[in-house]
């Protein structure tokens, strides 16, 4: 459910026409909705009812923005961070450090010591020799950080295998049947309070089937660092709860997930984290961008838009189907190659896809735009960092401007040496 819907044959965001942002702002823009956000975030929440003690931490990767941010802070979210920008943002938004969460596999000394510096409530150790890094940080400082140990559980998460995290050749985490060893070594350092482990198998996940297997393996890990004598109060499930991207597309709900979770943990008494991204933010945004003009092809026309590939990374990099609409549906429809202006092949959003028939200037949108979306964003091919608008009702504001070439090129020097 979301709040990107036609009014009079208008698509709107909340109360407002898109077309007046479009005017307003400009053409591409990522627009949220404040009452997606809020409603995604309650949704995931209450799935959760029956799960006992939760922490829930927002993967700020899946949309920084300060704005969104605030928004899910609000709603009682943490942060699951990946590096000490989105460390400082997190706090920026006004989540408190206790709620937040560390996680990634190359965190530097400096990410550790600006995570102790704030005093943020979890690291979730990558490797035995992050722990010692860390756990060395701490006990110089006469402190002890609180840390999970991340398992790489060896289980297929069935979705895109640039998404996919949680196979034993992975990066991420420590293969499990390991896991007990090194989590014995690091329990004994001077410098961490190791109180967990974590898990975070992949994105976008069609089917609780891979979430369940792993969490019947955390449990029996659970199990076997309690009987070596380790304090086990926190288990951190991750993320990775699909959306739907297609029409037709029917993901778990969060409901199924939570009742999935609350029977597979009913026995673990532990505070349970979760690290949502996409669940929360995907629906919540769109891409509203405008057609520059149609330019026929040899199996259907090319529909060239003012967004391209560097605004919206997906396509390009995962293959990622995002759904075309025109913001002004006329009811005809064209097999069309959605086409962004940049100088690549693979800058193209729909290939020969039955899409609404759109000419020159209209506006459409690409939907479920809110995770990974403007985040991703670059400015290859010199062009502008794409800009962002939050809708509240019948009001909106801009919460990230437009960054033009001018400014990026005033960051950038010509050294003396070649005038
Ligand atoms: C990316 C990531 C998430 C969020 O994944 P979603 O699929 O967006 O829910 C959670 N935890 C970790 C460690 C991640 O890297």
């Amino acid at each position: 459910m979301d709040y990107f819907q036609q009014k009079n044959g208008v698509v709107h965001a909340e109360n407002i026409p898109l077309p007046e942002i479009a005017s307003e702002v400009g053409t591409p823009v990522y627009i949220y909705s404040r009452a997606t956000l809020e409603r995604h975030a309650r949704v995931f929440r209450e799935g959760l009812k029956d799960a006992g003690k939760i922490h829930l931490a927002f993967a700020v990767k899946a949309n920084p923005n300060l704005a969104v941010l605030r928004i899910l802070a609000n709603q009682g979210y943490g942060a699951d961070v990946v590096s000490g920008g989105e460390l400082e943002r997190a706090l920026a938004a006004g989540m408190k450090a206790e709620d937040i969460v560390f996680s990634g596999v190359g965190k530097s000394r400096e990410e550790l010591t600006l995570g102790l510096d704030k005093a943020i409530g979890q690291f979730n150790l990558e490797s035995e020799e992050e722990g010692e890094m860390l756990a060395a940080i701490a006990a110089a400082r006469g402190e002890k950080a609180s840390a999970t140990l991340r398992v790489n559980p060896d289980v297929d998460a069935g979705t895109h295998a640039k998404i996919s995290t949680g196979k034993k050749e992975n990066k991420f985490g420590v293969a499990i049947d390991i896991a007990p060893d090194i989590y014995a070594r690091l329990a004994k350092l001077e410098g961490l309070d190791l109180r967990g482990v974590a898990v975070h198998i992949g994105s976008q996940l069609q089917n609780l089937d891979p979430l369940e297997h792993c969490y019947v393996r955390m449990g029996e890990l659970v199990g076997q660092l309690r009987d070596a004598g380790h304090q086990i109060s926190h288990v951190d499930l991750g993320g990775g709860l699909g959306v739907p991207y297609k029409p037709e597309d029917n993901p778990p709900s969060p409901a199924e997930y939570g009742a999935m979770v609350a029977r597979i943990t009913k026995d673990w008494d532990v505070t349970l984290m979760f690290e949502p991204g996409r669940v929360i933010a995907g629906n919540s945004g769109v891409m509203v961008t405008k057609v520059v003009r149609i330019k026929p092809g040899v199996n259907s026309d090319f529909v060239i838009i003012d967004a391209a590939m560097n605004d919206l990374m997906r396509p390009a990099i995962y293959d990622a189907w995002h759904h075309f609409e025109a913001v002004e549906p006329t009811g005809e429809k064209m097999i069309a190659s959605i086409v962004g202006p940049i100088c690549e092949s693979s800058d193209i959003f729909t290939k020969e896809r039955e899409v609404d028939r759109v000419a020159t200037d209209d506006l459409g949108i690409f939907r479920t735009a809110g995770a990974y979306g403007a985040t991703m964003a670059n400015t290859y091919n010199s062009r502008p960092l794409v800009p962002e608008v939050l809708v509240d009702g019948d009001q909106y504001a801009v919460v990230a401007e437009r960054i033009e070439p001018a400014t990026i090129m005033a960051a950038e020097h010509v050294p003396d040496w070649l005038k």
